[in-house]
């Protein structure tokens, strides 16, 4: 009996696979042996080893060498009169949705189901992968019936019909010469006779084969039963010597059995080999394992047989950050949806999803294109010119309304920012809005899409330049994206056919998101980073392991909608258990033949919506386990200090976050340029009042004239819809001016009339839908009402009157002065009302009247601490600067008689709230107005001037203060 040969899973199988052809050489001709691995990349390594043998006589003919996938395709080929082909996924659904809608149209179950291709692609993918792996495991489903209320409807009206959709699916694909490598496993697996007697004499060699699926494994069965296929696996070398066998190897255990195969051994297990070194980390995060790692890699001696593993894929970018500066192979499928590309195309179909179907796109969209690297790196010669360009186009962007053209930017050449020639530049913009706006624009079939996205990736090469020389990441995905996604779009049975745009687009994520970008080592020397899958049947001296959590080792499969684990049982298909055994397999196999292994692995909370606990792996708990048994002790987190600890805590120190609002130190030239200010510009109100409020704020808007990032206001302009209010009263009181006014006299119509006016003249400004000018007319109405109905008999003397006067401090001559919004006249004299669309503080007025206060006032130094002091407490205590500083200035001139201002509270009653309280003396108005409001403002001038530093007092206004970021640094 042939028996299965087993390389024990400490020794290299690679070597040990090469040993047996170099024995083999001189009695057999090895261009008639034909090894077959589980996938292509030992075979590279093969090679390479077999290429280093000095004792492997040259000149020669290797073996031939395919993956198991090649060599099923291969027989089978041979086997067809005519050799059918692979079908693409979007060849399959599109099958199936025919299959489906044929038994639909027969009154079947799904006749009440929405049959339409939207409805149906996400169920169509799942069935043909479904579909897919009922064949590779031989089983012809039965209908699963009765599931109402355990699956979804869709679910259940496919799994209630699968025997006739699978029996349907497959004669489909018969008659169109189409097959896969699952329905080609099953066709082989029913003609086993024929195989045999293909192979004309051919040596096979099945090597390191782990849980085949039924109709792979009833292949090789048959080959190693009756042609002598060798057939050799890296497993536990118990299952030749006897004994207890490692439970990760129970699968080749029960083929054994099932072949009624010996197993001997190919090799000897090395004898007292030096005992494992392992090390643990625990991380908080990727950045605190990637810490500990980039340590550990920076104290190897050497990076020869040295694999960092990473069973999430997601993790090799931030890794490829840390590594050290030696040569490394990256051998893995990288999902292609994290790649940069995937970002640009999936910001490009945002925005048309987004987008009002007329060319006009939302801002934030057109924002989030413009900033794209991709973008921004095409060339126009050897400059990249787009980078400073769309820095421009981004402020115009921002500076428009939310729904925008991007004609509308007329591309702001300027000769300073690079040396391209303007109309190369303006090509290739155009180049850029072709392929990312005009082709992806009222797409209507799958064809176009995949032009579509041909267009793109054209743009990105022809214009990429020599950047893809050190994109190769990038590089890579781009070919992919070009080479499979593309040709899938543009050429299944489904390209021609009519879909509305979010079903394009939902097929062209479901095609990048099933997409892996395959990273191949070449050489094969230097330091490797391999994903879980790709060490299979491949040895390294030390390993580092990130990311062991129980997620990735063995990691969870997403539910299924369409079969849940239980009735993936009752279809007779393996389910988790089985996919935890192989990984279980690959984790132990790899892990026997390493003398040194690192293993790190996150423990701590995980953000996202299902905030939760990232735990250790079940096989880092199994090795810990075995340690605690060895030692006796419980294995617990040490700090890093602790040098000989097993597993080490990565913690980073943390200090208590304190509020960083340092000050502004005033500098000789700061004091100047405040001075030169104060002298050309003179103050406001507002200005005094930001000043008080908080002087560092002040500093940056008044002093450096630093303004927030203008950006579109998506919920309405409220700024411009206060100037619009303010605007309409003064057209309102305009005819009145000058009469005595009594509430019945005011025309209520006029004034909507004014409003509705004002509100559709600014609605595009104002980022006003119709619906949303409505709204806010009616409640604008309202409150209009309200006003008229609070107003007072009164007559109207001035609409927004300016009013200065000029004040001496710090040896500056300084312009006091503002707008009213409007002067009445009173029984008492005149008032100054200023209309407020936000909240009215109360109590403004409650410090001007304290003698007590302005006595200490006058006694302070301005600039000294003392003077800050009372400064912030004049803050703290609401004192409002606003009104007081118009009834100076309304003052000043000697023609009025101020007696009193109020807010005019818009938002609330449209009230007045006087500023000075009933019971308040005319001669303390009198006193506020003409005394205290220029000591105040001389006072606070002159400390500003002497002041050593501007202090940031923060509050709850920081809130929405935009100078917030450079504030706290
Ligand atoms: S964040 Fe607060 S403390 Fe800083 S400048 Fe703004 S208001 Fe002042």
């Amino acid at each position: 009996m042939n028996p299965v040969r087993i390389v024990p899973w400490t020794a290299d199988f690679i070597t040990a696979l090469a040993d047996r052809l170099v024995a083999e050489a001189p009695r057999l001709d090895l261009s008639r042996t034909r090894i077959v691995f589980p996938h292509n990349r030992p075979a590279r390594h093969l090679r390479a080893a077999l290429a280093a043998r000095a004792d492997l006589t040259r000149p020669m003919l290797l073996p031939r060498m395919q993956a198991l996938d090649e060599f099923l395709r291969s027989l089978r080929q041979n086997l067809s009169e005519t050799p059918p082909r692979r079908a693409g996924k979007l060849d399959r659904i599109g099958l199936l949705h025919g299959v489906v809608r044929g038994l639909g149209l027969a009154g079947g179950p799904f006749a009440k189901l929405n049959d339409t291709a939207r409805a149906f692609f996400p169920w169509g993918a799942r069935l043909a992968s479904l579909l897919e792996e009922l064949a590779r495991h031989g089983v012809s489903p039965q209908d699963l019936e009765h599931l109402e209320g355990a699956v979804l409807p869709w679910a259940e009206a496919l799994l209630g019909q699968l025997g006739g959709i699978d029996a349907a699916y497959k004669a489909g694909m018969l008659e169109r010469g189409w097959t896969t490598s699952g329905l080609d496993a099953l066709w082989l697996s029913e003609r086993l006779d024929e195989i045999e007697a293909s192979l004309d004499g051919e040596r096979l060699i099945f090597a390191g084969f782990h849980a085949l699926a039924p109709t792979e494994e009833a292949v090789l069965r048959r080959l190693w039963e009756r042609s002598g296929a060798l057939v050799l696996w890296h497993t536990d070398p118990a299952l030749a010597l006897g004994g207890e066998v490692a439970w990760p190897a129970r699968e080749h255990a029960r083929v054994l059995r099932s072949w009624h195969a010996k197993a001997v051994l190919e090799r000897e297990t090395p004898k007292n080999p030096a005992p494992q070194v392992r090390r643990f980390y625990e991380g908080f995060d990727l950045h605190s394992q990637l810490y500990a790692l980039q340590r550990e890699l920076a104290a190897l001696p050497d990076t020869q047989s040295t694999a960092i593993v990473l069973p999430d894929p997601g993790a090799l970018i931030p890794v490829m950050h840390h590594l050290p500066a030696v040569d490394v192979n990256i051998s893995m499928g990288y999902p292609l949806q994290r790649s940069g590309l995937a970002q640009l195309l999936e910001t490009i179909l945002v925005l048309h999803e987004n987008g009002d179907g007329a060319g006009r796109f939302l801002w934030r969209d057109l924002i989030a294109l413009s900033r794209q690297p991709l973008l921004r790196m095409l060339r126009a010669g050897v400059d990249t010119p787009l980078r400073s360009a769309y820095q421009s186009w981004e402020r115009h962007i921002r500076s428009s309304s939310a729904l925008q053209s991007p004609h509308e930017w007329a591309l702001a050449f300027d000769p300073d920012e690079t040396n391209v020639a303007e109309e190369e530049l303006r090509t290739l913009h155009q180049e850029v809005l072709d392929a990312c706006f005009t082709s992806f624009q009222g797409l209507r079939t799958l064809r176009q899409t995949g032009q579509a996205v041909a267009g793109l990736c054209d743009l990105l090469r022809r214009r990429g330049g020599q950047a893809w020389q050190h994109l190769l990441i990038d590089a890579e995905c781009l070919l992919r994206l070009w080479q499979s996604v593309v040709p899938e779009l543009t050429g299944s049975i489904l390209a021609d056919e009519e879909y509305d745009q979010g079903l394009l687009f939902l097929i062209l994520r479901h095609l990048l998101e099933a997409e892996r970008v395959s990273f191949e080592p070449e050489p094969l020397a230097g330091m490797q980073v391999l994903g879980m899958l790709e060490t299979r049947l491949l040895r390294f001296r030390r390993l580092f392991i990130l990311d062991a959590t129980e997620d990735n080792l063995p990691g969870a499969s997403a539910p299924d909608p369409l079969l849940p684990d239980p009735l993936r049982l009752a279809l007779g298909l393996p389910g988790a258990r089985e996919r935890d055994n192989v990984a279980a397999h690959n984790f132990y196999r790899l892990l026997m033949g390493a003398q040194e292994v690192c293993v790190l692995y996150q423990a701590g909370v995980r953000p996202g919506a299902l905030e939760g606990k990232s735990v250790r792996s079940r096989y880092v708990e199994q090795l810990l386990w075995e340690l605690e048994r060895a030692t006796g002790k419980l294995v617990k987190p040490q700090p890093e200090c602790v040098i000989d600890a097993p597993l080490k805590a990565v913690s980073f120190p943390v200090a208590a976050i304190l509020p960083n609002r340092p000050a502004i130190r005033v500098t000789p030239e700061i004091r100047q340029k405040l001075a030169d200010r104060l002298r050309d510009k003179g103050v406001t109100p507002s200005a005094l009042e930001d000043w008080l409020a908080c002087p560092k704020k002040a500093f940056y808007r008044r002093v450096l004239n630093l303004r927030p990032m203008q950006e579109v206001a998506e919920d309405g302009d409220r700024a411009l819809f206060g100037e619009l209010v303010h605007r309409v009263l003064r057209d309102f009181f305009s005819p009145l001016r000058g009469q005595v006014i009594t509430p019945g006299m005011l025309d209520e119509a006029a004034l909507f009339a004014l409003m509705e006016a004002g509100l559709a003249e600014q609605a595009e400004a104002l980022n006003l839908t119709y619906d949303g000018r409505v709204a806010l007319f009616a409640a604008t109405r309202e409150r209009l009402q309200r006003f008229l109905r609070a107003t007072p008999a009164t007559s109207v003397m001035e609409l927004e009157y300016v009013a200065e006067t000029q004040l001496h401090a710090a040896g500056l001559d300084i312009r006091l002065h503002g707008q009213i919004d409007r002067v009445d006249l009173r029984e008492t004299g005149h008032m100054v009302l200023d209309y407020k669309t936000g909240t009215v503080k109360d109590g403004g007025s409650v410090a001007w009247l304290d003698a007590e206060l302005f006595a200490r006032l006058a006694a302070c130094a301005p600039g000294s601490p003392d003077a800050a002091t009372l400064l912030a407490e004049l803050a703290d205590s609401g004192l409002d600067v606003q009104l007081p500083m118009y009834l100076h200035l309304l003052g000043a001139s000697g023609d009025w008689r101020p007696d009193n201002a109020a807010w005019v509270a818009l938002k609330s009653d449209g009230a007045e709230r006087p500023f000075f309280p009933v019971e308040a003396e005319p001669k303390e108005r009198a006193q506020v107005i003409q005394k205290r409001v220029p000591a105040l403002v001389g006072f606070l001038l002159e400390h500003l001037l002497a002041a050593s530093e501007f202090p940031a007092r923060s509050g709850r206004h920081c809130d929405w203060c935009d100078y917030q970021g450079p504030c706290c640094g």
